[in-house]
């Protein structure tokens, strides 16, 4: 039952790795042979690559990590070895490609390379295959590698471009990483979906960000009340897209006006199986949690007062995972009229005083998370539960100004004499969904965990933030 907490990730990162938090994440697949790595190698120019391990019990996977440059666009670029492991069977290997999974979920586009000189291969359709199944939501660039002896005037060009389109991913781009041949091709392929994402990131008022959706995922296990839930906010709101029954009800989506903003909760109905973490169900739920940007996680009121536990180990799970993947995060415990219900009326009480602070010592890497005490089936708490998400949301998307921020740091520093202060020169916002700062520390100085979990305090508390996971990342200056 005991879930183990990720450790803390604050360390001293030089600037490559705050680029990498800030910039938008392009993954290269394929089956092994089409050319990855020398794509990768062309992309990082002569950059520094960071191989790191993924153990996976028996096999160990490596996942090359650097920093593209092509033209003046700079991205995040992952060459996967892992997905090869998805076109062969096993399950070991399968499992492999559960963990590739993981790691597309986190980008934003994927680059789907064919060798054009091979012809297209069975290998080939089963990545398509599985791209389609295991990225949605995630833009496949077709890209077709080794085209450098493919001529336009003979058709073999043509010809190969044509097999490539049968894969269902649009016209291919044709490339070779060896010669260099069609870098601006896929220069201008790329560049409209990653500019899309740097706007994502933005939060103004007047950005185009403000105009698109708040994505809002209603998590929990089966019977909860998501369904109810979800009923209860549509039915005084204006609906632009109803739920739409599908096979299953994990597919239910649904859009609707609130307070002047469009809240989409497309097919984030997840079933939660209570068996282990590495169950694919929650796989797949955290892949459809890093795309939301609040997350409302339903637990059953009753079940929570008859076993005194305000939550079981899956439930735990995805909340952690939603903060660490630093999302907004709600709790909602519903069914509070069988509680009222019942004849001792302390229960509703004492239910109410301990599932915060339980909740609170249960995910100890964020505090404040809000916790509403809701009836779906009664409607009650309705508009309780669509203000805390706009409130999470808003929070969420906050941007504090250097000068507001460095206002903030010396009064800090004044009230509390603590250790932290002479080491940080410079504090600042670099990134907003989620907040994320950058403290500026002299010379070879690391702020510690605790230096750095006051200073998240510090802010939470000063700028109205509980709930709300924020980053605090460190850079060194002379
Ligand atoms: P990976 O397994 O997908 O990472 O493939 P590699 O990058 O290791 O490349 C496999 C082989 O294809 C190597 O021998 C490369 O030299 C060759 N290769 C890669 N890109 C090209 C290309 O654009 N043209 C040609 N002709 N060969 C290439
Ligand atoms: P889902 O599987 O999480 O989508 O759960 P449903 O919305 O289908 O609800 C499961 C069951 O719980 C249904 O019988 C609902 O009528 C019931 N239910 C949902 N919300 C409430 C509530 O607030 N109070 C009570 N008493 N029952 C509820």
């Amino acid at each position: 039952e005991e879930v183990k907490t990720k450790k803390s990730n604050h360390k001293l990162v030089d600037f490559t790795q705050i680029d990498k938090e800030l910039l938008p994440t392009v993954i290269i697949v394929g089956r092994p042979n089409v050319g990855k790595s020398a794509l990768f190698n062309r992309l990082i120019q002569r950059r520094e690559a960071l191989v790191y391990n993924t153990p996976d019990d028996h096999v160990t996977r490596d996942i090359r990590d650097g920093i593209a440059k092509l033209g003046d666009l700079r991205f995040h670029i992952l060459d996967s070895a892992g997905l090869e492991a998805a076109a062969t069977s096993g399950s070991i290997l399968g499992r492999t490609a559960d963990m590739t999974a993981n790691v597309i979920s986190r980008s934003q586009i994927a680059i789907f390379l064919i060798a054009a000189r091979d012809g297209l291969q069975s290998m080939d359709l089963q990545v398509g295959k599985w791209l389609r199944k295991h990225a949605p939501g995630i833009k496949i660039v077709l890209v077709m590698n080794k085209s450098e002896s493919l001529d336009e005037s003979d058709g073999s060009l043509a010809a190969a471009a044509g097999e490539a389109y049968s894969l269902g991913f649009g016209d291919p781009i044709a490339i070779s990483a060896e010669t260099g041949l069609g870098m601006a091709d896929l220069y201008d392929a790329l560049k409209p979906f990653l500019e899309k994402h740097m706007l994502q990131d933005s939060c103004s008022p007047e950005s185009q960000e403000s105009k698109l959706p708040l994505q809002l995922a209603i998590v929990g296990r089966p019977n909860v009340g998501k369904s109810t839930l979800l009923n209860t906010l549509l039915q005084e709101e204006r609906v632009l897209v109803g739920p739409e029954a599908g096979l299953t009800r994990d597919s239910i989506r649904a859009q609707f006006q609130y307070d002047g903003r469009t809240v989409d909760t497309a097919g984030w109905l997840e079933r939660l199986k209570e068996k282990g973490p590495a169950s694919l169900s929650i796989m797949q739920t955290r892949k459809n949690l890093m795309r939301a940007h609040v997350i409302a996680l339903v637990l059953d009121g009753e079940e929570v007062a008859e076993t005194k536990r305000s939550m079981k180990h899956a439930e735990v799970v995805i909340a952690r995972q939603a903060v660490e993947e630093g999302r907004g995060l709600v709790i909602v415990v519903n069914k509070v009229d069988l509680l009222k219900q019942k004849q001792n009326s302390k229960l509703y009480e004492n239910v109410i005083k301990a599932i915060p602070e339980e909740i609170q010592k249960l995910i100890p890497q964020v505090t404040g998370i809000p916790v509403l005490f809701v009836s779906a089936l009664e409607g009650r708490g309705r508009i309780a539960v669509m203000r805390q998400v706009i409130d999470t949301y808003e929070k969420w998307c906050l941007r504090l100004s250097t000068s507001r921020l460095n206002r903030w740091l010396r009064k800090v520093h004044s009230w509390k004499d603590q250790a932290a202060q002479p080491k940080i020169k410079y504090f600042t916002q670099v990134k907003a969904r989620p907040p994320t700062f950058v403290a500026f520390v002299k010379g070879k100085t690391v702020l510690s965990d605790t230096e750095i979990r006051f200073l998240i305090k510090s802010l939470k508390e000063d700028f109205d933030m509980g709930g709300i996971p924020i980053r605090i990342l460190q850079r060194s200056i002379s």
